[in-house]
């Protein structure tokens, strides 16, 4: 059984790429892909630590996608995390959420919040710092009672300390996954934010004509009807078929690693056509 939606301490999860490694081989998975936040950062360790505990691993990224309706997340899979240009184009990602950082900070100080870069780096482990980091720290200080009254008053869109991220349209990320030699899938089609699901199916043929190579249709939050849609979708789209937790940690406690759908991990008969998607896309 497979998982291939998981979050480490290089971007907002709890655990270290090690630490998870030796979870999802505990829990009996045979393959993990490691999707954090526009950041490759933990896949070097994990590719050890996997290799140590027999447990294949696939090289993933979950990208921010500039998106006007919901919550657009791309995945990439079976990317070459080594690659120059896609190197390149992450750090630029990466240079902009820094200073977003800064603003962000300079903002809690004109509310009047003593705080500090090294009270939320605190938080966030040496990994990549963003909101989640933010609204731990405010909840240290006592400044919130909750992470979530940190974003519902001040961390999320439209709220006093929200500066918003620079984010690549969807063309974009789906280029970039494939420079990096990897399969584009669009996670959690949910959060895409349609209620029509024909509306939600046009978007779709439209990211399948910009390349999208598959759809996240199993996924921890996903109802049963919904993954049934997105199954129908991605059939008569030719679009691969994938599952994932999402797996957090403690920053996001509902979700376990290896529970997906029914209660299960994914079956590991997708992993297959999911590596031969990124195959076609190698070499650049
Ligand atoms: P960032 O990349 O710094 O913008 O942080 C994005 C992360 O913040 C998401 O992955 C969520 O974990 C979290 N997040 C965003 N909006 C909310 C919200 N309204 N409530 C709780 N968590 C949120
Ligand atoms: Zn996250
Ligand atoms: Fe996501
Ligand atoms: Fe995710």
């Amino acid at each position: 059984m497979i998982d291939l939606h998981s979050h480490t301490t290089a971007s907002d999860g709890s655990l270290t790429p090690a630490e998870l490694a030796a979870l999802a081989a505990g829990r009996g998975l045979t393959c993990l892909g490691i999707t954090d936040h526009d950041t490759i950062g933990g896949l070097a360790e994990a590719e050890q630590a996997a290799a140590a505990v027999g447990l294949e691993l696939v090289p993933g990224v979950e990208i921010s996608v500039d998106y006007s309706g919901g919550e657009f997340h791309l995945l990439g899979y079976f990317i070459d995390y080594r690659n120059a240009l896609f190197l390149d184009r992450l750090s630029y990602l990466q240079e902009n959420r820094f200073n977003r950082n800064q603003v962000m900070l300079r903002k809690m100080r004109d509310l009047g919040f003593e705080m500090t870069m090294a009270d939320i780096e605190a938080e966030a482990g040496g990994g990549q710092i963003g909101r989640p980091h933010m609204a731990r720290a405010l909840l240290k200080k006592g400044y919130v009672d909750s992470v979530q009254e940190a974003f519902n008053r001040y961390l999320a869109d439209g709220q006093p300390l929200h500066v918003p991220k620079v984010k690549l349209a969807p063309p974009e990320a789906i280029d970039l996954v494939h420079l990096a030699g990897g399969a584009a899938v669009l996670a959690h089609p949910r959060y895409l934010g349609f209620d029509d699901p024909a509306d939600l199916e046009v978007e779709i043929e439209q990211l399948a004509g910009a390349g999208l190579d598959g759809l996240e249709c199993y996924y921890s939050q996903h109802s049963e009807a919904q993954t049934r849609l997105y199954l129908e979708i991605a059939t008569r789209h030719d679009l691969v078929v994938t599952a994932g937790s999402d797996f957090h940690g403690i920053s996001k406690p509902d979700v376990e690693l290896g529970t997906i759908y029914q209660g299960r991990a994914g079956d590991s008969s997708l992993l297959e056509p999911l590596r031969e998607s990124a195959r076609s896309h190698a070499g650049g």
